[in-house]
């Protein structure tokens, strides 16, 4: 990498790669341990794939999530405990009511009362970025440089040396002893050139690692009220008709009225028919299983994450797979001192999941503080 005339130098003990739920726990933690960190996010935000707008798109403290919307305390009591710890307040997911299941276009729709709904969905009072603020409140602001992308890391005899490319294509050079990359490992490996180059199997292992939720996208309709329920319906259904595969009853906990569905379309498909075929499919769908009121909402939104750079690589425009949860090093040869590996997708335990994220963050600060070394 060639520095640029007007190359900036700075130094921290931790540089963290991505603001998300990882990034911002991870600096969290090891700057209430008195270690410097600079977080570095190539977004003009934080919150990484944690994003809660209103029906306008427009970020939002009372808002619908277009990343993730639901935890389990029950199953996975890490991030349960991260809620309380930082006083968020939470909500089930509604889900009284009927279900609607939609088999094949020429039946009529199938509608029954669930019997087990454990483990119950959770949401967080005002949205999912609630969390990410809450985290960010935690960690010094002037530590978070946004539009700053990370393109390449070499080791030297001091540490660590990153190489980072702002919003209008300067370089500018960032010395840290150590590294934790808090994205998923596949974006890394796409993202980011090693000198020296990690192994070839380590590499091998980072890019066959799906990113949790990559391929998806997500519709809204947003309606003045929550209709289906006076007719005794949840707002779930399930649907092998399309193009939405799943469908909830996504209104806030102040009473903001919406529908969510994720669509179930391949992303080609998705990127080939365009959003307003695609926006005309999901409302006749609605309308189908909730009611013709369901056709006329007061606004709609799409979030297709296989198209968003910061999240998808080329290879999430397919079906994303299982993540295996495993406990193996993701790092190994010169790199394993200096590089840590925090992207919920390297969780041992609930691996993809915001649970996975929190764990995962707090594994690579445990591992740094525990060195002495920064
Ligand atoms: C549609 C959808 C629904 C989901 N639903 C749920 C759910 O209901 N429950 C649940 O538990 N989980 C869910 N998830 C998964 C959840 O969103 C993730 O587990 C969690 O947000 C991951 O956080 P993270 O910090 O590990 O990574 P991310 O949030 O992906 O953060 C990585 C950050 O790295 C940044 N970055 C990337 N490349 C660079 C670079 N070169 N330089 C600098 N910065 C870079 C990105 O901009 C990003 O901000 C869902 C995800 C999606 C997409």
């Amino acid at each position: 990498m060639t520095a640029s005339g007007d190359e900036r130098m700075m130094q921290t003990d931790v540089a963290i790669i991505g603001a998300g739920v990882a990034g911002l726990r991870a600096a969290g933690m090891l700057q209430k341990a008195g270690v410097s960190c600079a977080i570095l996010d190539a977004r003009d935000r934080i919150g990484g794939r944690i994003v809660t707008v209103d029906a306008d798109g427009q970020p939002s403290e009372d808002g619908f999530d277009l990343g993730p919307s639901w935890f389990w305390p029950g199953t996975q009591p890490d991030i349960g405990r991260l809620v309380e710890e930082l006083g968020l307040a939470s909500f089930l997911q509604h889900s009284d009511g009927d279900v609607v299941f939609e088999r094949m276009a020429r039946e009529p729709s199938h509608r029954f009362r669930p019997i087990n709904q454990e483990p119950q969905s959770r949401r967080l009072v005002g949205g999912s970025a609630t969390l990410i603020r809450a985290l960010a409140a935690q960690v010094a602001p002037d530590s978070i440089r946004l539009n700053t992308r990370v393109i390449e890391a070499r080791l030297t005899d001091e540490g660590a040396v990153l190489t980072t490319l702002d919003a209008d294509g300067r370089t500018d050079i960032l010395h840290a002893m150590r590294i934790v990359a808090a994205l998923p490992p596949r974006l890394l490996a796409a993202h980011v050139q090693f000198l020296p180059a990690q192994r070839a199997d380590t590499i091998v292992r980072w890019q066959a690692t799906p990113t949790w939720m990559a391929p998806h996208a997500k519709f809204f309709a947003f309606y003045d009220r929550p209709f289906w329920r006076e007719a005794g319906l949840s707002g779930t259904a399930q649907s092998m008709v399309g193009p939405m595969v799943e469908m909830h009853d996504a209104t806030t906990a102040t009473g903001e009225a919406a529908l969510m569905g994720f669509i179930g379309v391949p992303a080609e498909q998705r990127a080939a028919r365009g959003e307003a075929d695609l926006t005309a499919a999901c409302l006749a769908q609605l309308a189908r299983i909730f009611g013709a009121e369901a056709q006329a909402p007061q606004a709609t939104l799409i979030k297709d994450w296989a198209a968003d750079p910061l999240t998808a690589t080329s290879a999430d425009r397919f079906a994303g797979g299982y993540i295996a949860p495993s406990d193996r090093p993701w790092v190994a040869g010169p790199w394993a001192q200096h590089l840590f590996l925090a992207g919920s997708e390297t969780s041992a335990v609930e691996p993809g999941y915001l649970a996975g994220a929190v764990m995962a963050a707090e594994r690579a600060a445990r591992v740094i503080l525990s060195t002495g070394q920064v």
